[in-house]
């Protein structure tokens, strides 16, 4: 899973995306260490595990309807090349199934043009 998310990484599906450009801060110095997508194109990060949460929505027949959905995280450690620091760093945006959904996205728009 990891290899596939880096390689898609790669290809630049994910440059497009504005919350992968995010800078990830060193927490002891303050200085910039490395962009998400960066680290995505590295391969620096780990698939954690998956979780199940439930999405509720407005229902046709029911007021609200449930549905479990997963979620893989993923995390990146970060290590700044300034003091050493080291942390790991997750994101809303860092999951398997919401680069997954963005990737598929580009390939839509692009039988669209
Ligand atoms: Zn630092």
């Amino acid at each position: 899973m990891a290899e596939e998310i880096s390689a898609e990484a790669r290809e630049g599906s994910f440059d497009s995306n504005p919350r992968l450009q995010n800078w990830g801060v060193c927490d002891k110095c303050g200085c910039r260490v490395k962009r998400y997508i960066e680290y995505l194109k590295a391969g620096e990060f780990e698939v954690g595990k998956v979780e199940s949460i439930l999405v509720t929505y407005p229902g046709y027949y029911y007021l609200y309807a449930e549905e479990a959905e997963t979620m893989t995280t993923i995390v990146i450690t970060a290590k700044c090349q300034r003091c050493g620091f080291e942390k790991k760093m997750t994101d809303p945006a860092l999951t398997v199934e919401y680069l997954q959904s963005f990737a598929k996205r580009k390939e839509t728009l692009r039988l669209c043009v």
